[in-house]
């Protein structure tokens, strides 16, 4: 491995984190859901976050995704400070450059598998967005199913379908909070070949995932515990 400049390292630094912090009073008691947190992420890095239930990986994927926003500390992305943009300016941030794939889907459930992916492009008053829709359709190996419900697909399917609507905006950034936690091991392979393969196109991608074999297919493992980062460590890869 080569030593670069600092300036190089911090050119090609997308995210970067800095005494993030996010409370929730909850009575009387005061939780930490993220108490401290620095952590940079590199352009076109793929990293996975692990740590027991309650650790505040979702708390960190919602504020990553400007979903929410930290109590205290700073978000840079792409070198905007988007902890201090407007609710306006944020939602611009989220549909231009971030696409977001959780456990459940989320898809709206009677709506066809191409209208479901348009619902980025129709927020981003694009036009023409039956044909961008059916081309991330096409990404993600699901044309032939583009006129089916998601009532009608099976998880794996959805999870699919979830995915093309988190990139049918070209987002720099993929965010997945346990995208295969409800799907069988060779489907949860195959979900896991769509994402190096986006990887593999230039975007950095984020997930969060229980289990050691998909954590171990990324670039970079880190791990929390009680809102902190507690280990950050490169997978070796032949
Ligand atoms: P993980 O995704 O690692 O399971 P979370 O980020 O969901 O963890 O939660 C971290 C901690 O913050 C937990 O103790 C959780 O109960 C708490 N928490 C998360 N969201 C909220 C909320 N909206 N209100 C109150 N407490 C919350
Ligand atoms: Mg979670």
């Amino acid at each position: 491995m080569t030593t670069q400049p600092s300036s190089a390292v911090a050119a090609d630094v997308m995210i970067r984190l800095r005494g993030l912090t996010k409370h929730y009073q909850m009575g009387h008691s005061l939780v930490k859901a993220l108490d401290g947190v620095e952590l940079e992420i590199r352009r076109a890095e793929f990293l996975s976050i692990t740590g027991a239930s309650g650790s505040g990986k979702s708390t960190m994927m919602h504020i990553l995704g400007c979903l929410d926003r930290p109590t205290t500390g700073t978000y840079e992305l792409n070198g905007e400070m988007v902890s201090s943009l407007s609710d306006r300016k944020l939602a611009i941030v989220r549909n231009r450059q971030i696409g977001f794939v959780f456990q459940t889907f989320n898809l709206i459930n009677r709506t066809t598998a191409l209208d479901n992916v348009a619902v980025p492009l129709i927020y981003a008053r694009q036009s023409n967005t039956r044909a961008a829709a059916r081309a991330a359709l096409d990404r993600v190996g699901l044309a032939q199913r583009a006129r089916h419900r998601s009532s009608e697909l099976s998880g794996g399917e959805r999870q699919r379908v979830a995915i093309a609507r988190a990139i049918v905006n070209n987002p720099v950034l993929l965010l997945a909070d346990e995208p295969t936690g409800n799907l069988d091991t060779v489907t949860g392979e195959q979900i896991m070949g769509i994402f190096h393969e986006l990887h593999r196109s230039g975007v950095t991608i984020v997930l969060v995932t229980h289990e050691p074999d998909i954590a171990a297919q990324a670039q970079r493992i880190i791990r929390m515990r009680d809102g902190k980062i507690i280990d950050d460590n490169p997978v070796p890869h032949p």
